[in-house]
């Protein structure tokens, strides 16, 4: 892996600075952000609940910074769960010291087994206890990913665990701290990266009411689509490999906020509906939450008019 030099800052700082909507004057200001996030100014302790790892994989499979490149040069990891070699006592004996000394950004990926604390456990300590305690010391809090931010699949209706997302669990805790949602499944590396690199040189981003950076979420799917035109002239796909709006195929892009439609995923190389594949609703607040919302919305239950809403 190739050390990531000045002028790939540069480089991530103006593709940031474009996709956040900040400007070009505020690229030269993300690079220098990311600079410092490489070099320790906002550590990031990540701890995992219950969840596929797969915002962990989102993160490697970033093209451009590098796999890798991400988690272990454009942010300063104190610990991950998966990704850290150590295990057992050590591993516990570096998250203790890390929460001990506080100063860090709590990333949380996974949902937590409120009613089942056992189901997720972390050298024999519940994992919720051990994200309460992080948590309560951490200086700003961030749920990756729709499992951690909205519940997700773990919390889908029925669940066992009593599976909960992070801002819920907190709250049921009393732990009082600024929380940051990242929903998505998987959550995009730019989102996390964004947000830190924003907190470092322009403070805390505006919040949408769901506590989401509206530099990322402000917008549906639908708004943004490559295939918006499409819709406007009422030309809809009846085959998944057809040309044309995939409305009638059950996009959730209409009720979805976020930016991939524009941001694309694995550095810009495809996303969802330009594969040809509706949306379904992964970055929201209701995905896999209960069955009245499903992967593909039935084109009789949303018309469209309700879309325009
Ligand atoms: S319904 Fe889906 S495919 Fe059609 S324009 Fe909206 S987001 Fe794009
Ligand atoms: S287009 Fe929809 S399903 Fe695809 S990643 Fe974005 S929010 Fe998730």
């Amino acid at each position: 892996m190739t050390q990531t030099t000045r002028r790939d800052f540069l480089k991530q700082g103006a593709r940031l600075a474009a996709l956040m909507g900040l400007g070009s004057s505020a690229a030269a200001r993300l690079a220098e952000a990311l600079e410092e996030l490489s070099l320790g100014a906002a550590p990031v302790l990540w701890l995992q609940g219950l969840s596929c790892s797969g915002c962990s994989v989102s993160f490697l499979n970033s093209g451009s910074p590098a796999p890798a490149e991400v988690l272990t040069q454009y942010i300063t990891l104190l610990f991950h769960s998966t990704l850290s070699t150590a295990t057992g006592d050590m591993c516990m004996e570096i998250v203790n010291t890390a929460v001990k000394e506080g100063g860090f950004y709590l990333a949380v990926e996974g949902a937590i087994p409120a009613g089942m604390p056992e189901a997720c456990l972390m050298n024999h300590e519940p994992m919720s206890k051990i994200v309460a305690r992080a948590a309560r010391s951490a200086t700003a809090v961030l749920a990756v990913g729709s499992c951690a931010a909205v519940g997700g699949i773990p919390a889908a209706e029925g669940n066992p665990t009593g599976a909960v997302s992070l801002p819920e669990f907190l709250e049921k805790e009393r732990i009082n701290k600024p929380v940051i949602r990242l929903p998505g499944c998987p959550c995009h590396p730019d989102w996390l990266v964004g947000t830190l690199a924003h907190v470092l040189k322009f403070g805390l981003p505006e919040l949408d009411t769901m506590q989401r950076p509206v530099m990322f979420y402000g917008r549906t799917i639908h708004d943004q689509c490559p295939r918006f035109a499409d819709y406007e002239r009422e030309h809809f796909a009846k085959h998944f490999s057809d040309e044309g709006c995939l409305f009638e195929l059950g996009c959730l892009g209409p009720n979805t906020h976020a930016d991939c439609a524009l941001r694309h995923w694995n550095t810009g190389a495809n996303t969802c509906i330009k594969a040809g594949a509706p949306c379904i609703g992964c970055a929201s607040d209701r995905f896999a939450r209960d069955k009245a919302f499903p992967f593909y919305r039935k084109s009789e239950s949303v018309s469209r008019e309700d879309s325009k809403r």
